[in-house]
């Protein structure tokens, strides 16, 4: 059977670094293992979901890397759930409940104080026709639970009913069904929880591995059994450690800053973003994985711990800075036309600043530093200004390249005697205007004999 993953976001906002963590384990594992990518919406709340935010969220993807075989929306899938409804009620399987909250919560206390086990005691189930009729007609509208198969033959008396799987990331998981209430499955004003759409999906889009963050991990028990109440093989789970904040906190749809477009848009790369996902969290390095195809060499599902995966958001810049320092120049010539950068000397330039980038747009300012116009206006002291005139009268005739700065400085230090930063700082301020920048063996043949005599003070 071909693997098949799906990332099932709700369209209700943006996603986030930690969601993309998400989406790249799912994409790696595919990757890796010749499978397919299901993008799948969860939009059955239909009040919050939007398609913009689906549009966004594919486009993210895309930014990043991720290229889905298939896109799907559970809003689209509405009698398909129905169908499995009707399946589950005829099997006596998902049963009409009519307590409000608050009557669950007192339900919960007594169950409490008499020292059970604070899970839904089943109470609906003794509900006869009649009583069904005369809740309805004080306008109690039903909610429905799904029968956990945690009994023998009476659903009064649970018992423990182990549901295990070997969890892809996190090993042997078990999970005691007969600790749980009945799981809702369709809320009094109809609408569907997620539980059965996404359990119906997998089985209809042919999933054969659900990897999703680890606060899904008790409802897989759940989901479990649901499958099996369809008649279906349950597919192999897989739970991975959740990104939060160095202050622990967990990243929500609301954390703005860390959503992929505003990253995006702050000039940080897809690969430093990917590889800060993927890697925090796990036994690997993180590190500057330059490439999709590296990433998945390096990807182990298993390699994730069980605590939570903490990372520093100025790490971003730091794998930023360091991607940018060895990209080839076919990686960025597209990008950079947007900066202005383009014609002969585009590639030497780039070659020449990109070690000191944090940002791509970064070289907008370094390419203002070797255009024609650009003139540093640096007041000189009397002895530098007359160092400087000594140096610019040695400048060497052209053709220049990588080794004309070195003949040169050479030839001024062994005219003025000066040397080290005595020597260096003055032309480097002469010639950029600036303290530090790109190495003048790199830039001085982009400016061309012309235009550094041109900065001659
Ligand atoms: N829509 C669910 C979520 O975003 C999907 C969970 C799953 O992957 O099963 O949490």
């Amino acid at each position: 059977m071909t693997v098949t993953v799906r990332f099932a976001p709700s369209p209700t906002g943006n996603i986030h670094i930690g969601n993309a963590r998400t989406a790249l384990f799912n994409w790696l594992f595919a990757r890796k293992n010749g499978g397919r990518f299901v993008q799948r919406f969860d939009d059955t709340d239909q009040a919050r979901s939007k398609q913009e935010f689906a549009d966004q969220i594919l486009y993210d993807l895309h930014w990043l890397g991720i290229f889905p075989d298939k896109v799907d929306h559970q809003s689209r899938r509405f009698e398909r759930y129905q169908a499995a409804v009707e399946r589950l009620k005829a099997a006596g399987l998902l049963y009409p409940c009519y307590e409000t909250p608050d009557e669950l919560e007192l339900k919960r206390k007594i169950r409490l104080s008499r020292k059970l086990p604070p899970i839904y005691g089943r109470e609906a189930l003794a509900l006869g026709d009649e009583d069904r009729a005369a809740l309805e007609a004080e306008g109690r509208k039903p909610h429905w639970r799904f029968l956990l198969p945690n009994y023998q033959r009476d659903p009064s008396e649970t018992q423990r009913t182990d549901i295990s799987w070997n969890d892809i990331v996190r090993g042997e998981e078990t999970v005691d069904l007969a600790s749980l209430s009945d799981p809702v499955l369709i809320r009094a004003d109809g609408t569907y929880l997620y539980t059965l759409p996404s359990v119906v999906d997998d089985i209809e889009m042919g999933i054969t591995h659900v990897i999703r963050g680890d606060d899904h991990v008790t409802n897989t028990g759940v989901q479990i059994a649901l499958f099996k109440a369809l008649g279906a093989d349950a597919p192999a789970f897989g739970h991975h450690n959740l990104l939060t904040a160095a202050s622990g906190e967990g990243l929500s749809k609301r954390s703005g800053a860390l959503s992929i477009a505003s990253l995006r848009e702050d000039g940080i790369e897809p690969m430093a973003i990917a590889s800060l996902a993927v890697l925090t969290g796990t036994s690997e390095n993180i590190e500057p994985v330059p490439s999709m195809g590296d990433l998945a060499e390096k990807f182990d599902p298993a390699a994730a711990s069980r605590s939570a995966a903490k990372f520093d958001p100025a790490d971003l810049v730091h794998l930023n800075r360091a991607l940018l320092q060895t990209m080839p120049f076919t990686a960025v010539r597209d990008r950079l036309v947007a900066f202005g950068v383009g014609g002969e000397r585009a590639e030497a330039f780039w070659l020449a600043v990109r070690g000191n980038l944090d940002r791509l747009s970064d070289a907008a300012r370094w390419w203002e530093v070797v255009s024609k116009d650009y003139r540093p206006d640096v007041p000189f002291a009397e002895a530098d200004a007359a160092f400087l005139a000594d140096a610019f009268a040695l400048l060497p005739d052209e053709p220049w390249n990588g080794e004309t700065w070195k003949a040169w400085t050479s030839a001024v230090k062994d005219k003025t005697g000066r040397k080290g930063k005595a020597l260096f700082r003055p032309l480097r301020l002469a010639l950029t205007g600036l303290e530090s920048g790109p190495e003048l063996s790199d830039l001085l043949p982009l400016l061309g004999r012309e235009e550094t005599l041109a900065r001659r003070p």
